[in-house]
């Protein structure tokens, strides 16, 4: 039997800092700051947002075209402190992890996946560690050490775009790879971040900032239902793709999987689910992963037809990728078949997921941290 389920507390709070965030401000919040704080005229606003997310610029001084007090003010008052590029793997299939020292000291991976769109996908990271127990995850063996800002989770971005830009210029070509895509689906649990979360769509989503579209930003949770009912409540269906990972089909196998599924069983996660507003053509994304023996038979299959029935949705299947701290198995590649065998049959969209950069240990749930064991 596993444990009875719980949420565990962070270790410490967001450490404190005696300057304003400004990167993890919406464009909103800075005007009304830089009024406050610097007697700004208002149209500074766009100008320094656009510094701090178009440019990504990592000083107040590298803001030319604003004047030299108030960027001494700035200076005084703000920090653009972010993370440390602190190590890049490549995977063999152009996956690339990137390992991230946060501002004190603490790790966080943030992955980049080369897409059909000839840019990245980049999975990141909301929390460091994680607050769930996913017995299959490996990231829950880190526990749970904090949350990340709003200005730590976009700052993954900004720092992926830089390097993208730094190899263009070292390489010649003539236009960099951009970070089309976002998933949050790195470390942590998106939806226990809830705030800092939201704001950081708010930001990268700004035309006047790092412009990505809303429709390229999926948002993955293990199922916290109050949480999906204030994403549904708050319109943020309307404005970006939520995934959800179911990973079993009856409660007895979820229990033991995901044990957040003792509190909101599979019944209260999809009424919840499907409670939640989105754009008339978008579809819920639920993920799937395959644990040999536990969760993927033809009767799986069958249950999970069931179960989706009537959601305007896709399934993602992931062959459980293996790591020292999950006691599962990845099923045969027969099996595999199999199994997507009777979704297609019965016209569910489902797509494999095959593993990326498992080579590196960038795969989803290896993102444990060597440099922290
Ligand atoms: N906490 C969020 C986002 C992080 S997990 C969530 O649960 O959705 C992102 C995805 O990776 C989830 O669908 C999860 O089921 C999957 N995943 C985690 N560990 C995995 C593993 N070892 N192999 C394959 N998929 C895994």
């Amino acid at each position: 039997m596993s444990e009875l389920f719980s949420i565990r507390r962070p270790q410490g709070p967001i450490p404190a800092s005696d300057k304003v965030r400004v990167r993890g401000m919406s464009h909103e919040e800075l005007g009304a700051w830089l009024t406050e704080a610097l007697g700004a005229p208002r149209y500074r606003s766009d100008q320094i947002f656009k510094w701090i997310h178009e440019k990504r610029v990592r000083s107040f001084d590298a803001m030319s075209n604003v004047p030299a007090a108030e960027r001494a003010r700035l200076e005084e008052l703000a920090t653009l402190e972010g993370h440390a590029l602190d190590a890049v793997a490549t995977a063999k299939d152009g996956t690339r992890k990137l390992r991230l020292r946060t501002s004190d000291g603490q790790f966080i991976e943030s992955v980049l996946i080369p897409n059909d769109e000839r840019g990245y996908t980049q999975c990141i990271s909301s929390q460091v560690g994680c607050a769930l127990n996913c017995r299959f995850c490996a990231t829950a063996s880190l526990g749970f050490l904090r949350n990340l800002h709003a200005a730590e989770i976009v700052d993954q971005v900004y720092l992926a775009q830089d390097m993208l830009e730094r190899e263009a210029e070292q390489s010649g070509a003539q236009w960099p790879e951009r970070v089309t895509n976002l998933v949050y689906m790195g470390m942590g649990e998106p939806l226990h971040n809830y705030n800092h979360v939201r704001s950081s769509l708010g930001i990268l989503t700004d035309a006047k900032g790092a412009g990505l579209s809303g429709k390229r930003i999926t948002v993955s949770t293990s199922g916290l239902v109050p949480a999906i009912e204030r994403f549904g409540r708050e319109g943020l269906g309307h404005e970006v793709g939520l995934a959800v990972s179911l990973n079993a089909t009856t409660d007895a196998v979820r229990d033991e999987v995901m044990p957040i599924n003792q509190r909101w069983n599979i019944a209260t996660l999809l009424a919840a689910v499907d409670g939640v507003p989105m754009q008339r053509r978008r579809r819920i994304t639920f993920e799937y992963v395959l644990l040999a023996e536990v969760n993927d038979s033809d009767d799986d299959a069958r249950r999970l037809l069931r179960l989706l029935r009537g959601f305007r949705c896709h399934v993602n299947v992931i062959p459980f990728n293996p790591h020292a701290h999950a006691p599962y198995r990845r099923p045969d590649p027969e099996r595999v078949r199999k199994f997507m065998h009777i979704l297609r049959t019965a016209k569910l969209p489902a797509y494999l997921r095959t593993p990326r950069g498992d080579d590196i240990q960038a795969a989803c749930g290896q993102l444990a941290l060597e440099a922290s064991a």
